[in-house]
């Protein structure tokens, strides 16, 4: 491997710079030549590339979103699309690709990587941190942050006003986000995709609640929820508990952004180095992650297959604490 391309792919998560920076620089530092790939594969289907030195990432590690741009690729999709996107690599002598994004994103790579000869390394970056072969997706740590600092807030009016709260985080397919933001801002009650919600349980709770004393009572939802997120629960508690002062607040894409904490930017700069490596030592077609602190690389044909489950015992956690 002499030259390779960076990209960033799928849904943009804080901490995605630093890794950009970690696997141009480390390129660098190992005499390759560094590419950046602009806007996912779009960039690469359209000779969207520029190559990058050690200035084009300085000051970036602190910042949000993806300096390489991100987007959703439809012609990746197709065999003439990936054709098209190899041309191009080949234009430029690119012969390795690290690949920042999350498991969709893998699927691309492992499919390209099959068809064509080019070593592709995941780097998983997305804040929904369900991806199987690792303890941390770089995002996830700030996003999960972000709305602990959010409900923390909306927890201040809850508690002056006696409201009952359904706040709902992102997560169309995972839990992470809403089970720690959950747990960390002490709710009452945690939905998740992973588990179906009990709404009888739900609404037996809040009404033995009320009897007792004002219902004050805090609700995170993961978007995923089997209902369809807050606005559906709230529908529900609305009508089987009228008289409960009930109110809905979507954090959305405030989750996304804002500067990376500094664990996103321990774990991203620690993973870009190893992609790298990995591409320089023939340790191809893998995804870097880490387990118990250290770096663990798994096939990227396992990576997309499985996804990180929660544990039920969390569950259990959450009841026991709540009450
Ligand atoms: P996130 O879930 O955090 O948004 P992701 O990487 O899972 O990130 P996707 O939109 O699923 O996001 O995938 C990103 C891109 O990867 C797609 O737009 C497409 O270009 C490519 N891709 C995904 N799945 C495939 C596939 N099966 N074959 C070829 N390309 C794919």
């Amino acid at each position: 491997v002499t030259k390779i391309g960076v990209l960033t792919s799928g849904g943009d998560a804080p901490g995605m710079n630093a890794a950009i920076r970690a696997v141009v620089r480390t390129g660098i530092y190992y005499g390759l030549e560094v590419f950046g790939i602009m806007r996912g594969y779009n960039g690469m289907l359209e000779d969207d590339i520029i190559p990058m030195n050690s200035r084009s990432v300085a000051n970036i590690i602190q910042r949000g979103g993806t300096i390489l741009k991100t987007a959703r690729s439809k012609d990746f999709f197709e065999t003439e699309g990936r054709k098209k996107a190899y041309a191009n690599l080949k234009k430029y002598g690119i012969d390795g690709l690290v690949i920042i994004g999350g498991d969709g994103s893998f699927r691309g790579a492992q499919k390209f990587a099959n068809e064509f000869d080019i070593p592709c390394i995941g780097i998983p970056g997305t804040i929904d941190k369900d991806m199987a072969g690792t303890d941390y997706t770089i995002g996830f740590d700030t996003a999960v942050n972000t709305a602990v600092e959010a409900i923390d807030k909306i927890r201040d009016t809850m508690d002056a006003h006696d409201r009952l709260f359904i706040v709902e985080v992102m997560g169309r397919d995972a839990g992470y986000i809403a089970l720690h933001s959950g747990i960390a801002t002490g709710a009452e009650n945690i939905l998740i995709p992973e588990t179906k919600t009990d709404i009888e349980a739900l609404i037996h709770s809040l009404t033995e609640k009320e009897k007792r004393k004002k219902l004050v009572n805090l609700i995170v939802v993961a978007e995923g929820e089997e209902f369809g997120g807050a606005e559906e629960i709230a529908k529900v508690i609305k009508e089987r508990v009228p008289n409960a002062d009930t109110r809905v607040c979507i954090l959305g894409h405030i989750q996304r952004g804002g500067a990376p904490s500094c664990h996103d930017r321990l774990v991203a700069s620690h993973m870009g180095y190893y992609a790298v490596e990995s591409l320089l030592i023939g340790r191809h077609n893998v995804m870097v992650g880490v387990i118990n602190n250290k770096i663990h690389y798994t096939p990227l044909d396992m990576a997309v297959k499985e996804r990180q489950a929660i544990g039920q015992e969390w569950m259990k956690i959450v009841k026991i604490l709540a009450s």
